[in-house]
């Protein structure tokens, strides 16, 4: 029987953390709550923390809780409205936003309002079709109190109120609808990562490494892995060994799972899509708009490229994104290599990565049509939102880059996969997450299943439960559970995080 890590205040466990993103800092925070004398070693490749991803430009920073997605519900063919994937991810931020507001209280970090922002979440659609499909998401998601408070409405009028912008020099006979929530969140993920870097550069037992990139990664005899490094200021190699390992290195985790060689990592594949924003160089505009639109994913589009008219409140400025239009490099970071992709082929996912293709030939098209398109073309899918857009109000900005999972489905063939991968081996030593999607804001529950299934003993024992409810009052609870739980939660985090409207 494979036995598990347990881990213990005293011992001498060395536990590395491959990346200073979101993951790697909330898990990092996490095990020195559970355990506050175990060693941590962070290595990030770039000069700073939260310069992928996790930096607020590189996403667009909402708090993903299915208020305005409208890819998290889905007609069913009998027609009725499927919320069980709404249901979840509005749970899961719920387990995120506990997380902050015990970061809060601790005084980890001074105020909430340098990365949590209210900002109403609404969506937007147009055409009868379209119209009736957000009403019956409306009528099926108001059942549950986690949407507790959304608006509908229909009159054009009132939808000004809501989004002037987005109504402005809109066609009047044009049949339009929105939903409105008002306690969504703008996020600056960046500033978060940061805040927590600098509170667990304060503790004992914690080294960050910057500029130190992860090249190699080896299971040795004694279960323990040795970690080949590459200094990238004095460019030498180093070798370090850890206990276990947490690749949350964003678009660079596929390749060092790779390396790794677990059983686990077999038939996995990765496929990136480049994102950019127009960014609102308007002042005026930008004060015209204070709410998250977001649209319908046109057809073969991927979930994350749904366009939303968006304002963000970065470093205490207002702005207003909007996008993303997605683009096709070979590159797996922002900060990457042309190589990356190419590297990444290997035989045993050769044919998983073929199929996916295959039966991704809409998501193709849909890329090869976003790469071609020109400024006009920008400017078009703009006006859909903002018709009395002017591109001289805007720039093109580059956004993130993601990499969306491929892998075996039971076939063996291959499948491009939206959501967010966790895959650990067998004996808990090594865990690495893959994919994008909801992404940061579920960054407190992702990590708390690495904690259950690498150090599963731990996770089950008394201290540990006692000191997660501690942090995560509704830890461990049915997410349909959280339907009666949520005023109550919502009522203490929104107080702590300074979201009361
Ligand atoms: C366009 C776009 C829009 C998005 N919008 C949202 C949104 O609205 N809401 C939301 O919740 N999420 C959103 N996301 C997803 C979210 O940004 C990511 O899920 C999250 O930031 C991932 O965090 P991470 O820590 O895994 O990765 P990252 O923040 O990318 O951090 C990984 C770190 O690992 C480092 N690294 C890589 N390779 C190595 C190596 N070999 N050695 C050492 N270090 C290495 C990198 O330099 C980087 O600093 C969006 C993403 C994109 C691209």
């Amino acid at each position: 029987m494979i036995k598990h890590m347990n881990l213990t205040e005293n011992s001498n466990r060395k536990i590395v953390l491959i990346g200073a993103g979101i993951m790697s800092a909330t898990l990092a925070v996490l095990l020195k709550e559970l355990l506050p004398g175990i060693s941590i070693t962070i290595f990030e490749r770039l000069n700073k923390p939260a310069d992928e991803s996790s930096d607020a430009w590189n996403n667009a920073g909402t708090g993903h809780s299915a208020f305005c997605e409208l890819n998290y519900t889905t007609e069913q063919e009998d027609g009725s409205m499927d919320i069980s994937k709404a249901i979840k991810i509005a749970a899961q931020f719920e387990i995120s936003k506990q997380f902050w507001a015990y970061l809060i209280q601790q005084q980890y970090i001074a105020s909430p309002k340098d990365f949590i922002n209210h900002v109403p979440h609404l969506s937007f659609v147009w055409g009868d079709e379209n119209v009736a499909f957000l009403k019956k998401r409306f009528d099926a998601l108001t059942k549950s109190k986690l949407f507790g408070g959304m608006q509908f409405s229909d009159d054009p009028q009132q939808l000004k109120t809501w989004m002037p912008l987005v109504m402005q020099g809109r066609n009047a006979a044009e049949k339009v609808a929105a939903t409105k929530m008002d306690i969504g969140t703008d996020v600056n993920f960046g500033f978060l990562t940061d805040a927590m870097i600098t509170h667990l550069e304060t503790l004992d037992n914690v080294k960050l490494y910057l500029n130190h990139e992860v090249r190699d990664l080896e299971k040795q005899d004694d279960g323990s892995w040795e970690i080949t490094l590459k200094n990238l200021v004095r460019n030498d190699t180093v070798i370090t060994n850890a206990d276990f390992v947490f690749i949350g290195a964003g678009g660079g985790s596929l390749p060092l799972l790779q390396k790794s060689g677990i059983e686990e990592a077999e038939g996995y594949g990765g496929f990136p899509v480049s994102g950019q924003w127009l960014k609102c160089i308007n002042e005026d505009i930008i004060q015209q708009h204070a709410v998250k639109v977001y649209g319908k994913a046109s057809v073969g589009a991927p979930p994350m490229s749904i366009p939303h008219l968006d304002t963000r409140i970065i470093n205490g400025k207002k702005e207003l994104l909007f996008g993303p239009f997605a683009g096709f490099s070979t590159k797996f970071l922002k900060h990457g290599s042309y190589f990356d992709l190419p590297k990444s082929i290997e035989w045993h996912n050769m044919v998983p990565m073929l199929a996916a293709g295959w039966h991704n030939l809409p998501l193709t098209k849909y890329l090869i049509q976003q790469v071609t398109q020109s400024e006009q073309d920008r400017l078009q899918a703009l006006k859909e939102y903002f018709p009395a857009a002017k591109m001289e109000d805007w720039e093109l900005v580059i956004a993130g880059q993601r990499v969306q999972v491929i892998k075996k489905d039971e076939r063996e063939h291959g499948v491009l996969e939206f959501g967010t991968e966790l895959v650990c081996a067998a004996d808990g030593s090594l865990a690495a997450l893959l994919g994008a999607s909801p992404g940061a804001s579920t960054a407190v529950p992702v990590m708390i299943s690495v904690l259950k299934k690498c150090f599963t003993a731990n996770f089950n024992s008394q201290q540990w439960q006692a000191k997660l409810k501690e942090i995560i009052p509704t830890l461990e609870k049915p997410w349909a559970e959280y339907e009666l739980l949520c005023q109550e939660i919502r009522e203490w985090t929104n107080d702590v995080l300074e979201l009361n409207a």
